[in-house]
């Protein structure tokens, strides 16, 4: 959850440096590689291991609004889900990704990517 104490500059650097490492590792989507989960201390990871610890780690599928449809979750990243319609909650918050990552917002499956949401904020 967004820390309300941390300065309005240094939260936007930290969270600047979330949204980057997502659209880094967004652009890396399409490529299929299995790879074990990666843990948060790993010190250098590669984009490949950025993504899975996004998926590794999202717990979407606890949340009272997750449609099970065949999709992956991780929607901070991937964006909208094609399956989720009707916000009934949203869990992101506790999720370590958003800790991780300093992510302010949340339903992300209906809403858009954590991107979508940083430019939707700056238009
Ligand atoms: S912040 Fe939300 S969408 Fe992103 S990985 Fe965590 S639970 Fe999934
Ligand atoms: S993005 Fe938020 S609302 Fe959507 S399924 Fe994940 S935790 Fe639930």
């Amino acid at each position: 959850m967004l820390n309300e104490k941390m300065s309005r500059r240094g939260f936007l650097s930290s969270a600047l440096a979330g949204i980057s490492f997502l659209a880094l590792t967004f652009l890396g989507c399409g490529k299929k590689k299995e790879e074990p989960a990666v843990q948060p201390e790993t010190p250098e990871m590669t984009e490949e291991q950025k993504k899975e610890y996004v998926f590794s780690n999202c717990i979407c599928k606890k949340c009272p609004s997750y449609v099970e449809c065949n999709e992956k979750a991780g929607y901070c990243l991937v964006g909208k889900s094609e399956c989720i319609k009707e916000k009934k909650g949203c869990i992101c918050p506790d999720c370590p990704v958003t800790k991780k990552m300093n992510l302010k917002w949340g339903y992300y499956c209906i809403d858009g990517s954590a991107m979508d949401m940083m430019k939707a904020e700056q238009m």
